[in-house]
């Protein structure tokens, strides 16, 4: 299996230190507001490479971190009168939430990071005994001409790197490129006791301390957008290799952005749309498809009508699959055994998913598959119920499993809502003639017992309708 690594920007063999057991971690969100569909593209393409990881028998311990102490945060508890605590507490939550209705796995882990400052400071106290931070009336700053390898991610020396950065300006900093570990506690903000005084975090050491305490210090996958490579990523390894002395991560992989009008979507930019928008108008199958028909590296544009047209792909494979559900029920086994090369489809998938994760071509194989059986299905008026269960295992060992494109147990439970609606209609129906008869009160029983199942039945002059409560 090939990963392209950022690190030496080549497709490596992915070798992980101690299969089958793979550490990913992925750098999760800052929680001060709702995540945009942006963010959504990495956490999604996160999620997909971590499934095909599980599909090819390795188990993944899978870190999503949350950012819940940042200037951000502070800035929105002021503007709310709220604390940091209440604001980061509300949108951790809506971020887990989001992230389940996009029907991303939950994560092994999503560890805060105001919940690991020990960890934190333990790091920043290794790093000042190295001579390699620095304190400065309560701030630690990291020095990165102390570093020699400072920039081989993002493989650029620190003059270049220099001349590239926004950095921001601080006069207590001995370069411009050295960045905060500690910040001195400010009146009204949150802090914590730390030898060097109150305060907080910086940004970039929270990654350094989860991903040490749950993955040691070397993982295997480090991922996250590519605005992440630098300063962020650059950043952890010069603090947890100085650190740790240890090569801090195998693979980095990073994902292109989802852009509007080629302009990468941020809050910042207000160009975006949350995550809950776009779940509102399309299906999280939907915007999993329009994210996967991409690699995941590269740039994608927003676009409204490549959503609309990846529902009408979903809506392919849902229509395939009530047939074959409805297929399976029927139990037929004297009836026709199509000719298709399951084998040869489940290697096409791997072939494509292996490179890579190439899942834009891991889509072709799918549709093609969908269009093959849909052709067979056509062809043949009894088909043996075993090659639905097969067509059916293919479906969800791919495009459910990995991709995340399909659900059949959604499938189940609108067929059980339209079922519940269809023997409440029958109810209703019994009802009215129980009234034509002046039995009122079964009429009035039946209208009780659906009421304290939640089912609320008006009278109307047009008939009766309901609700559910
Ligand atoms: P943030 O909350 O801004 O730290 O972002 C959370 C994650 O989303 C990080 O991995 C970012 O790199 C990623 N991200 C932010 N904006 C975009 C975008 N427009 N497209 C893809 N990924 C993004
Ligand atoms: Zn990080």
């Amino acid at each position: 299996m090939l990963i392209n690594n950022t690190f030496s920007k080549t497709k490596e063999e992915f070798r992980p230190i101690n299969p089958p057991n793979v550490t990913m971690y992925v750098c999760g969100p800052t929680v001060y507001d709702y995540f945009h569909i942006g963010n959504a593209r990495s956490f999604i393409m996160a999620d997909i490479i971590r499934r095909y990881l599980e599909f090819k028998g390795y188990s993944v311990n899978f870190l999503l971190n949350i950012t819940d102490i940042e200037d951000k945060i502070i800035r929105r508890s002021k503007e709310e009168n709220k604390t940091a605590q209440e604001v980061s507490e509300f949108y951790a939550k809506a971020f887990n939430n989001d992230l389940a209705s996009l029907k991303v796995k939950p994560a092994t882990r999503n560890p805060k990071a105001t919940e690991h400052i020990n960890e934190m400071i333990s790091i920043i106290a290794g790093l000042v005994e190295k001579g390699i931070a620095y304190n400065v009336d309560g701030n630690l700053f990291y020095d990165v001409t102390k570093f020699p390898d400072y920039g081989k991610l993002s493989g650029k020396n620190l003059e270049e790197l220099e001349a590239g950065a926004r950095i921001e300006v601080n006069e207590q900093k001995k370069n411009p490129l050295d960045f905060a570990l500690w910040k001195k506690a400010k009146e009204g903000e949150p802090s914590w006791d730390s030898p060097w005084g109150k305060g907080r975090p910086g940004w970039h050491i929270e990654c350094s301390a989860m991903s040490t305490k749950y993955l040691g210090n070397t993982i295997d996958i480090h991922a996250g957008g590519n605005d992440l490579i630098f300063p962020h990523h650059e950043n952890e390894i010069a603090q947890s290799e100085a650190c740790f002395n240890q090569k801090f991560v195998k693979y980095w992989m990073h994902f292109g952005f989802l852009n509007i009008q080629n302009e990468k979507m941020s809050k910042s930019l207000g160009n975006f749309f949350t995550a809950r928008e776009i779940l509102k108008k399309y299906s999280a199958e939907a915007i999993r498809l329009f994210f996967a028909q991409t690699y995941y590296g590269g740039p994608l544009n927003f676009s409204e009508e490549l959503l609309s047209a990846a529902e009408k792909g979903v809506e392919k494979i849902v229509n395939l699959a009530e047939m074959i559900d409805a297929g399976i029920k029927k139990n037929i086994e004297d009836g026709a055994q199509p000719d298709i090369d399951f084998k040869n489809y489940y290697m096409q998938f791997t072939e494509v998913m292996d490179d890579d994760f190439n899942t834009s071509k891991a889509v072709a194989v799918i549709f093609d598959f969908v269009k093959n059986v849909n052709k067979i299905v056509s062809e043949n008026e009894r088909i043996n119920s075993s090659f639905f269960s097969e067509t059916k295992k293919f479906l969800v060992d791919t495009a459910e499993n990995v991709l995340g494109i399909i659900h059949f147990d959604s499938l189940q439970k609108e067929v059980s809502a339209s079922l519940e609606n269809e023997v409440i209609e029958l109810l209703l129906s019994v009802r009215n003639i129980l009234k034509k008869e002046k039995n009122f009160p079964l009429a009035d029983q039946i209208r009780n017992d659906l009421n304290k199942l939640g089912i609320e039945l008006k009278d109307g002059k047009e008939g009766t309708t309901y609700k559910k409560k």
